[in-house]
């Protein structure tokens, strides 16, 4: 008796694990059949990826799908590092004034994870007096990865009198604060301001050289006491950011339109341009006749708030992709909104898809049609191609699926319960990724 009711036990036993030593996949994700660009590696060639345990754990011509528990097929689409979005304002709604705390600034997920973006750096938005505020509102809070260019003005951008009032620029106070929050500080922001004098910037670069980052400079109403190109060829650092780069009253051209060479000086030194678009710093008029005599942007950026999300900015995928049509080549462009970003910010542990890297990714649709941008200033472009989201992978989960690509279609799963493994789907939930990848 007791031989006849162990038999079978111990046949089911062995061929579980059989099935286990032969076929246990060693990854929990595959993205298969994409084209991958990796600019960091030089990599703009079809590659499958697998993810394992939060981190990219292969890249390789092929790889197959029985290694995988989750195969993803993308034939046609491609595979960058999650984007990075230089210049955002993030610090939403608690009761402030405008991007600090008010109803300018945008939560960061509610724009970010649907066109690719999974990591934001919110520009200034806040001061060392209300960054405690944005940090445990926001930045502790969010889906989408928040670093922070913390406002050298005390109370951040509240849109009246406070953005001018030098007095409260305090570099030593704001290094200060930079230091105790090292892990989401990353740089300094100066903005808005009106003055004839330099005493802003110079406070800036000061926090700078004190907490050892780098400063981003929005240079406010240009005027003709402290004229741009000593900004960018004396004031700034090398590794300092000039964002707002096409606004029109930045000194481009000569008489002739030919590009002024003081800028590729500037550049020679270190000094970076960041897009930043925003709702009224970026002209068709500068950056289509820069882009064509040599001189892109470092980084491409949004300068995204409520205005200029439903203006001509609307997003990153729609400000890279006005790069494409101007002649940026795809991996370029990738290349500006991903690795060169977190360089800019000394985050070089963020924009590549190294094995061992944080498996933030984002795939990504070329549509080819008939497209048309339009600028800050509220002048068009056509345009033939457009990118467009596919996927977004933050932490190596899913988090946003634009076409429903994980999934099964309904009528083959019956009388169905709800669908998707919490170790990869993190699509219908919010806030912070669950930490730990219960199996
Ligand atoms: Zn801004």
């Amino acid at each position: 008796m007791g031989m006849l009711s162990t038999h079978p036990r111990f046949y089911l036993l062995l061929v579980l694990g059989c099935l286990g030593l032969s076929a246990q996949p060693q990854y929990d994700i595959l993205l298969k059949g994409g084209h991958l660009i990796d600019p960091k590696n030089g990599i703009n060639a079809p590659r499958d990826l697998a993810i394992k345990d939060g981190k990219v754990a292969a890249v390789a011509a092929s790889i197959p799908a029985a290694q995988a528990r989750k195969t993803i097929l993308i034939p046609g689409l491609y595979v960058t590092p999650g984007l990075i979005d230089l210049h955002a304002h993030v610090f939403a709604g608690t009761g402030g004034h405008m991007l600090a705390g008010g109803d300018s600034s945008i939560h960061p997920d509610s724009f970010a994870q649907s066109v690719g973006v999974t990591t934001v750096v919110d520009a200034g938005s806040s001061g060392r007096h209300n960054f405690a505020e944005f940090r445990r509102t926001v930045v502790d809070r969010a889906r989408t990865r928040v670093l922070v260019l913390l406002n050298v003005g005390g109370k951040g951008m509240t849109g009246d009198s406070h953005e001018q009032d030098v007095d409260d620029m305090d570099a030593k106070a704001a290094a200060a604060v930079a230091m105790a929050n090292r892990d989401v500080i990353v740089g300094f922001k100066v903005a808005h301001y009106n003055g004839p004098d330099w005493m802003p910037v110079e406070r800036g670069v000061e926090a700078g050289e004190m907490a050892k980052l780098p400063v981003m400079i929005d240079f406010g109403a240009f005027h003709i006491a402290r004229p741009f190109q000593e900004l960018v060829l004396k004031k700034l650092r090398p590794g300092d950011i000039y964002t707002h780069a096409f606004y029109a009253p930045v000194p481009y051209f000569d008489a002739g339109g030919k590009l002024l060479p003081y800028l590729g000086e500037a550049r020679k030194r270190g000094v970076l341009f960041d897009v930043g678009h925003g709702g009224a710093a970026f002209e068709f008029k500068q950056a289509a006749r820069a882009v064509r005599q040599g001189f892109p942007p470092d980084t491409i950026s949004t300068d995204v708030h409520s205005g200029s999300l439903n203006a001509g900015m609307k997003n990153q995928l729609n400000v890279m992709s006005k790069f494409l049509n101007m002649g940026l080549g795809l991996a370029d462009v990738v290349y500006r909104s991903t690795w060169n970003a977190a360089r800019a910010i000394h985050r070089e542990e963020l924009g590549h898809l190294s094995v061992g890297a944080v498996a933030d990714i984002a795939v990504l649709r070329l549509e080819q049609g008939d497209y048309g941008f339009v600028d800050s200033w509220g002048a068009g472009m056509r345009g033939t191609k457009r990118l467009a989201n596919e996927l977004t992978l933050k932490d190596g989960y899913v988090i946003y699926d634009t076409n429903g690509r994980t999934r099964e279609s309904w009528d083959k799963l019956g009388d169905y319960q709800p669908q998707g493994e919490p170790w990869w789907d993190q699509t219908r939930s919010s806030g912070p990724l669950r930490r730990g990848r219960a199996k």
